[in-house]
């Protein structure tokens, strides 16, 4: 049965290929529809264009003026974990630093808590970022950090997305404190060989405290000789190689970028490798953010995403991380919501989500709101008031 959606009162599509000739803001290719319309058919994105010119179709819906747009492709979260860290939280405000060695107290909960229990955790923050306009989400492992931990953890991931990623080199865990190079080999031998089944990424937190760079390259060309695709955490909490590694080993994605030097900006420009941002970690941290403006002006590939975890950054909301990065980052609220959406797409190399041109996966949101400006101009007010993935209305009553 195909679907036509029409009155919509600005319909954004966004481009995922570059633009000849691109000016300021380099790559980003935001494109908008106004008093336009969108039909969908068998799941897909079967034509766009302006309302007057719509095809018939089964069914009409009337978006009364309110704008349409792909859902939000949050790239970077952590959402197999037991337990919260609000506490640490409240204290971080009060003046304490964050540090990766946090993680632990997760690791120690996650690995207490059955399977029914991490499964309900998961599924209610994938429910929370549905309700808000998220319709694909990346989701990492690394609170397990055993062979059976992060197995369990990659394996209830999957059944909730695709894009599964193995992370267990989040942290060196307590037991191999005075053997980091033992967990290293664990990360690449027995504990990758039962993950890797059931994931597509390899991952590496990539810093000071965690994984120095030549213990990241291992874990990630082991990752890759097992067929998992890369991603890094790099140069969150200070300048570190991690951003160069992942440009040089091929990685689809640099995740963070807080503290980049020339050398960084260079290597990414031209690359395959987005520079993924996620705000929502230095507004939860309070440190300062990453200078997107000059990744930006300089034609790197941006996109946004949550990092959605217990300890650094616990919001699941993409029009959140929206608001951050055009008040706090200097983004226009077009570069901010293709960052959110097709930038996303581009940070896990998918083609079909991202965008609204035709043959996409019919993955949108209708916001209650004439314009995508509203995710920033109205901040922390629920603008999504439907959501569509694959077609289905999966949240919100639209009309
Ligand atoms: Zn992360």
């Amino acid at each position: 049965m195909s679907v036509l959606i029409t009155n919509v009162g600005e319909l954004v599509t966004n481009q995922l290929e570059p633009d000849a000739g691109a000016g300021r803001g380099g790559p980003c290719r935001f494109a908008a529809v106004t008093r336009a319309a969108l039909v969908i058919d068998d799941g897909r994105v079967a034509w766009t264009g302006p309302a007057s010119r719509a095809p018939a179709a089964d069914q009409v819906i009337d978006a009364a003026g309110r704008a349409v747009l792909p859902g939000f492709v949050d790239s970077h979260a952590h959402l197999v974990f037991a337990g919260e860290r609000g506490a640490e939280f409240a204290a971080r405000m009060a003046g304490q630093p964050y540090r990766a060695g946090g993680i632990r107290s997760t690791v120690a909960a996650t690995r207490n808590a059955d399977d029914g229990l991490l499964r309900d955790n998961l599924r209610r923050l994938a429910a929370e970022m549905r309700a808000q306009g998220t319709t694909t989400f990346e989701c990492k492992s690394g609170y397990g950090l055993t062979v059976r931990d992060e197995e369990r953890s990659v394996a209830l991931a999957a059944e909730v997305t695709p894009e599964v990623t193995y992370l267990g080199a989040h942290v060196v865990p307590p037991e191999f404190e005075r053997d980091p190079g033992g967990y290293v080999d664990l990360v690449c031998g027995a504990m990758l060989a039962a993950c890797a089944p059931h994931a597509r990424w390899v991952d590496v937190f990539c810093e000071r405290g965690a994984f120095g760079r030549d213990e990241a390259q291992t874990v990630l060309v082991a990752g890759m000789a097992a067929g998992l695709e890369a991603r890094v955490h790099a140069n969150q909490l200070g300048p570190g190689p991690g951003v160069q590694l992942a440009v040089q080993i091929g990685a689809a994605s640099a995740d963070h970028c807080t503290y980049l030097d020339g050398a960084d900006v260079d290597a990414l420009v031209g690359s395959g490798t987005v520079a993924t941002l996620l705000p929502g970690v230095e507004f939860s941290t309070r440190q300062p953010y990453p200078d997107a403006r000059r990744l930006l002006d300089a034609g790197a590939t941006v996109a946004l995403a949550t990092d959605c975890n217990p300890g650094s950054c616990f919001t699941s909301s993409m029009p959140f991380c929206i608001a951050l990065a055009v008040r706090e980052m200097h983004l226009t609220t077009q570069e901010a919501v293709w960052a959110a959406t097709a930038g996303g797409a581009r940070a896990l190399r998918r083609a079909d989500v991202g965008h609204l041109g035709a043959g996409a996966r019919a993955d949108l949101i209708m916001l209650d709101a004439p314009s995508h400006a509203y995710l920033a101009y109205r901040p922390g007010v629920p603008l999504v008031a439907a959501v569509w993935q694959g077609g289905e209305r999966v949240a919100g009553s639209s009309a």
